[in-house]
């Protein structure tokens, strides 16, 4: 698609919104019948002409006649399709992806240097099928072939068929005389937040700039284009390169190049499906400035995350203190004061400060804690001589403890927002599980963390509990030992 259809489809937005809210408003409320026959009036007329989706359709049919003879009065037509696309709550558990290969048959989309957009955009469509379907996803291609296919049409099989993830494939063209631009960009609706539009694109965007090396161009949050603004399950609509960049355009039309933009596209859906766990841990809080701040971030991202308290602290803002129990989030245990020599001096004077800490966030917040975290960590440079000691007593006595393996560096030389950013990306290691360090004292922190939170669309962040296997530092061999940490 080029940038002046992209204004096309804009001006048309608002008429377009209204029809498509109508459409949606006229689902949820009417009755079953005649939800049903007005889908099937439109889908079969989309009734796609291939063996792949007839057969699903075949598939669910015994069921789906099942449910629809309890609730609606039987079909008016005999036709398969129609009774097979009617009810869609036998649904199977493993997701169905649309893969939809912009334009098709007399619609070319762009062109490059006697490239048709169309053209390439199925054979990376028809790739990504194949990776997906490596993956275990089922896949469906609402054209397999060079054919005509209106957006409607392809959008109405989606929802008839309850996809649970869209993806638009398209080629850019830039029409003013610069023959330089290139790069992946990405839309999707961002105007929409029943959808998780802005995950999926994330990482369709992400993934296939990282499998392909090209230049990373906009994520845009403003596509209520037919395909991404009419879908009813997440959608995105991705421009994998510009057919007027020559170069470019002679990559994508290359079997190994067009490989790396599906593997991107394949992987980015299964992290959509399949994230990676982040936990979220503070410690240092509650502040008086800014662990309200963070609160409110992680309230408007609907995430939750984990807050090692101290004691001095939660007595001096009881009030922040019971706000993070009561939103949901986990309350640990960090110190009552945060001083290392006293700390670490001995089992004694650890227990005493703990349990200290202990009964402060148990009157604040009426929490009684399972977890806690060593300031500086299990083990530093204040404890050799006592850190093994310590954790035998403290586990001894059923609690757990926590390290971390990632961290935002945000207490280590006042670094600025996009610092926190970047050390937050290069401490992950791209692990499964990550236990992120982060300091609800920190103002930058909190500026950034909307950010942060965006950044990794492939994890899902959870808050800690005492269920899951902790995060630990190597404690020496004996008491005195060197550590790595
Ligand atoms: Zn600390």
């Amino acid at each position: 698609m080029s940038t002046k259809a992209k204004e096309n489809e804009k001006s048309k937005r608002g008429h377009r919104y209204q029809r498509n809210w109508f459409r949606h408003i006229g689902i949820v409320l009417f009755s079953g019948a005649v939800c049903i026959f007005s889908c099937v009036a439109t889908i079969s007329m989309a009734a796609p002409e291939n063996p792949e989706i007839e057969a699903m359709m075949e598939e669910k049919k015994a069921g789906e006649q099942e449910v629809l003879s309890e609730t609606d009065p039987a079909p008016s037509s005999g036709s398969k399709n129609y009774e097979a696309l009617m009810v869609k709550d036998e649904k199977s558990s493993i997701p169905l992806i649309v893969i939809d290969p912009g334009h098709g048959g007399e619609d070319d989309g762009c062109l490059g240097d006697g490239v048709f957009e169309k053209d390439i955009n199925l054979q990376i469509a028809l790739l990504v099928k194949e990776r997906l379907e490596e993956k275990g996803f089922r896949v469906m291609l609402p054209r397999e072939t060079d054919e005509y296919l209106a957006k409607e049409e392809r959008v109405e099989l989606a929802n008839s068929y309850q996809a649970d993830a869209y993806i638009s494939i398209h080629q850019n063209t830039y029409e003013g005389s610069d023959k330089s631009v290139s790069g992946i960009e990405t839309w999707y609706d961002g105007s929409d937040n029943t959808r998780d539009n802005q995950r999926l694109a994330s990482l369709i965007h992400k993934e296939t700039i990282k499998s392909t090396g090209a230049n990373e161009r906009e994520l845009w949050p403003i596509a209520d284009f037919c395909v991404t603004g009419k879908t009813l399950m997440p959608a995105c609509l991705i421009e994998t390169g510009f057919l007027s960049n020559p170069e470019e355009c002679k990559r994508l039309t290359d079997k190994e190049y067009q490989n790396k933009v599906a593997e991107g596209i394949a992987q980015g859906v299964d992290l959509y499906f399949h994230p990676k766990t982040m936990y979220l841990t503070f410690d240092d809080g509650p502040s008086k400035e800014y662990t309200e701040q963070i609160l409110d971030v992680l309230k408007e991202k609907d995430v939750k995350a984990t807050f090692f308290l101290i004691g001095e602290y939660v007595e001096k803002y009881p009030q922040v203190a019971k706000r993070i129990a009561d939103e949901g989030h986990t309350i640990g245990i960090h110190c009552y004061r945060h001083d290392y020599d006293i700390l670490y001096e001995s089992v004694e004077s650890y227990l005493e400060d703990f349990w200290k800490a202990y009964d402060a966030v148990l009157v604040a917040t009426g929490v009684e804690a399972e977890l806690f975290r060593f300031p500086g960590g299990s083990v530093n440079a204040y404890n050799k001589d006592t850190c093994a000691d310590i954790v035998k007593e403290m586990t001894a006595q059923g609690f757990i403890y926590f390290d971390w393996n990632a961290s935002l560096d945000d207490t280590v030389k006042n670094p600025g927002p996009a610092q926190i950013l970047a050390n937050a990306a290069a401490s992950t290691l791209d692990r499964k599980k990550v236990v992120m360090l982060a300091h609800d004292r920190v103002e930058n922190t909190a500026l950034c963390l909307g950010d942060l939170i965006d950044q990794f669309p492939e994890y899902q962040i959870k808050p800690l509990n005492a269920k899951i296997e902790p995060v630990h530092f190597r404690l020496p061999a004996h008491p005195g030992a060197n550590s790595e940490n």
